[in-house]
């Protein structure tokens, strides 16, 4: 359909010649396990009046910042509270040099298909801004997510028991229970756990409290951001703990990595699955080499009885994260993110995965959005589109037969959340 429906969006990323009709419409017809989100409660973004600009915040505003807008710009671009001309005015160059980038490409999806407008530019950004004003109202999430986008469970670190939607479950920080490098550090544990810290045993006591709040509330994982970890014994544990109680600590990197390995340890019998942040960062100037995947690997072997779900397939570690979704039985790998940040290397990776993992250990989609439903739904069309993509050039290859690609597609869009997360699927 050369440029008619997907438009501003280059035929490559329709999947051309390699697209198998059949394997697409199936996959479009799959209700989604969403695999990650951060969405917060609908009143933070209903108390903004976004426009056009602010849908790029997040992830695309990294885009502008790499091609070159500084960061003082990126704010102003940003401040939906600030007139709307000039601010394009300084959107629009950058805007130019990353419109073909994944995280910019989510944004258009969503602009194409949620507010009609094919093309963003001078003569579309005041009425695309105008729809996105209108549109902002309650409802969104259900709207962009479940009705839209067919999303039927999201799996959502927004860090709070109460969730913004009845279709999320939450999973809830371990960098609040480990992170601990001054005796403020347990206020929060604490509070929420009822019992007060003096030792390593009360320590481990206010953990299972809190894990039994957690379940009575239907948390289904826990999450943490990978850092290099070697193993810290009880005694000195317990010696750095009590130094963080008597108000020093003299090793708070030893005793963040042995309050990790307690927090997973005192985890175990609650079944929650722990999401692991690998690999990339988003934004600009960070440093994500010590989320390499092979940091992964010590608490793989010591946790045998904890499944990980390793996100973002440790973006741009990926060969090592699929040799490590092969290695080891109590890991899963979850593309959440993976698409925006690279379209054609994604594709490329789900064809590869299909081939070196089992397929129950893979979930496809997780969008990893905060206040912006509608880009994730434009993030789950890129997705979908590239799964079928992978599927077909399997198909194609002889690799498997269409209805394994169908069952395949079945199992990384929504069964095997359901296996991999403690999720009951009829509640
Ligand atoms: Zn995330």
């Amino acid at each position: 359909m050369g440029a008619g429906r997907h438009g501003f969006i280059s035929d490559d990323f329709k999947g051309g010649a390699r697209m198998d009709i059949r394997i697409l419409a199936h996959i479009e017809s799959i209700p989604i396990v969403d695999a990650h989100e951060h969405l917060r409660q609908e009143s933070v973004r209903l108390a903004k009046q976004p426009d056009v600009m602010w849908l790029f915040h997040q992830y695309a505003g990294a885009d502008l910042m790499s091609a070159g807008m500084s960061k003082a710009d990126h704010d102003e671009v940003m401040n939906w509270e600030a007139p709307l001309e000039p601010r394009w005015r300084k959107f629009h160059p950058w805007f130019e040099k990353m419109r073909h980038t994944g995280y910019a490409r989510a944004v258009l999806i969503a602009l194409r298909d949620i507010y009609g407008i094919e093309r963003l530019d001078e003569t579309t950004y005041r009425d695309a801004s105008e729809r996105i004003r209108a549109e902002n109202r309650p409802g969104l999430i259900e709207r962009c997510l479940t009705r839209r986008g067919n999303i039927v469970r999201i799996l959502n670190c927004n860090y709070e028991l109460d969730q913004p939607v009845a279709e999320c479950r939450s999973l809830m920080p371990i960098w609040s229970l480990s992170n601990v490098q001054k005796r403020e550090d347990l206020a929060g544990l604490e509070a929420q756990s009822g019992v007060k810290v003096v030792d390593l045993e009360s320590y481990r006591a206010a953990v299972r409290a809190l894990f039994a709040v957690y379940q009575s509330r239907n948390v289904i994982g826990l999450k943490m951001v990978l850092l290099p970890w070697t193993h810290v014994d009880a005694a000195r544990g317990n010696t750095l703990l009590c130094e963080v109680l008597a108000g020093t600590c003299s090793d708070p990197t030893a005793l963040q990595a042995f309050l990790l390995a307690e927090v997973l340890e005192l985890a175990v019998p609650f079944r929650f699955t722990v999401a692991v942040h690998c690999g990339y960062y988003s934004g600009v100037w960070c440093n994500f080499t010590p989320s390499h995947v092979r940091n992964m690997v010590p608490l793989l072997q010591r946790f045998r009885d904890t499944r990980f779900d390793l996100f973002h397939l440790s973006f741009p570690w990926v060969d090592e994260a699929m040799a490590v979704g092969k290695a080891f039985p109590n890991v899963s790998l979850n593309l959440a993110w993976c698409m925006i940040i690279s379209p054609t290397g994604t594709e490329r990776a789900m064809s590869e995965i299909l081939g070196e993992v089992p397929a129950n250990k893979v979930l496809a989609f997780g969008g990893d959005y905060w206040e912006l439903p509608d880009v994730a739904y434009g993030h789950l069309r890129l997705a979908q589109r590239a799964l079928a993509g992978a599927l077909s050039r399997n198909v194609a290859d002889g690799a498997i037969g269409l209805d394994d690609a169908k069952r395949v597609a079945d199992w990384w869009l929504r069964e095997n959340a359901y296996e991999i997360y403690p999720l009951a699927k009829n509640e």
